[in-house]
């Protein structure tokens, strides 16, 4: 009951509101879920102002935790469907956001939510009203002890997103943007980049979160390549995905040995690598995407004959 009384009116994103919802709807934070609520406003419109949101934009929000994103999110999106695992969260979000008629808040694990279905549908809605939606942005300060698996997930699975807008660790998001030669740069790097073009928007505070965690954040913003620019030959992107991982699970050791983890002679590996102008003596940190795909491709080319 209590909640009509406050429905629409609370800003959730100060530390005496974050209080008050959590004594009303007697919330209280689950640390296995990574909760660590935004309580700073200009981090929260540079989140959104980085999502470059219109009417016609189709925002999947994942994690809203008590709406912070979400409330200011509805100001300028067509619509935001935001994921939320925590069902005592729910009564909460209810609060915040529930007399918005552009937000819906479903309870459900994002890992195992099927995207793809809810935009199509939304698609469909949009349609069904005369309307179109023109981008689909996924935003969400990521609960972190699954970034990478949400990241991952999204990438690998293909959703039908344009851009997302997304906050993490620090050390995370450095190594999503990192760039051939230095120590961060990884598989990750890679499977990041291979898909999306990646921009480090800002680095955020641990001071700007209740709790405060113990290490600072940052916000990327990456867009979708509408095609990708790489040459993937007769292995595909499975040789190309397991070339990689082969050379970064082993990154201290040069090329020629941590390739041989693909079961492919040392002499035979040798000659692959020489035949794309790739120093067998180079470690995997040292090469770009392109690199990898001529690798693969030859690899590919020498099992199809
Ligand atoms: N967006 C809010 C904010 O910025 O204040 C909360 C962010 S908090 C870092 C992460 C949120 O993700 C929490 O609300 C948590 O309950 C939720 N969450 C954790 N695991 C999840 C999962 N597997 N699926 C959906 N939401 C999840």
């Amino acid at each position: 009951m209590t909640a009509i009384k406050f429905r629409g009116k609370m800003k959730p994103y100060t530390r005496k509101a974050i209080r008050e919802i959590s004594e009303r709807h007697g919330f209280r934070r689950a640390d296995s879920l990574g909760q660590n609520f935004l309580i700073d406003r200009n981090i929260i419109e540079k989140i959104i102002d980085a999502a470059e949101l219109t009417k016609e934009t189709l925002v999947i929000e994942i994690g809203p935790g008590m709406g912070a994103l979400t409330q200011i999110a509805a100001e300028t999106a067509g619509k935001v469907i935001a994921v939320e695992i925590d069902r005592h969260l729910i009564p909460v979000l209810d609060e915040v956001v529930g007399h918005l008629d552009n937000v819906e808040i479903i309870n459900e694990d994002i890992l195992k939510t099927d995207i793809n279905e809810l935009i199509e549908l939304e698609k469909k809605n949009f349609a069904d009203s005369g309307r179109n939606i023109e981008k689909v942005v996924i935003l969400g300060n990521l609960p972190y002890y699954i970034t990478t698996p949400i990241i991952m997930g999204i990438l690998e699975r293909e959703i039908k997103m344009d851009t997302m807008v997304i906050m993490m660790q620090k050390e995370v998001a450095e190594r999503i943007v990192a760039t051939p030669g230095g120590k961060t740069y990884g598989a990750l790097s890679i499977a990041c980049q291979f898909f999306c073009e990646t921009d480090y928007v800002t680095t955020v505070p641990r001071t700007v979160f209740q709790p405060q965690p113990k290490v600072d954040s940052a916000v990327l913003k990456l867009n979708r390549r509408e095609r990708l620019p790489w040459e993937i030959g007769a292995g595909g992107r499975e040789l190309f995905f397991d070339v990689v991982r082969a050379g970064f699970n082993r990154r201290r050791k040069t090329l020629l040995n941590a390739l041989t983890a693909l079961n492919i002679d040392k002499a035979e590996l040798k000659r692959i690598l020489e035949s794309v102008g790739v120093e067998p003596s180079r470690r995997a940190e040292t090469l770009s995407i392109q690199e990898f795909a001529n690798i693969a491709n030859a690899i590919g080319r020498q099992r199809e004959l």
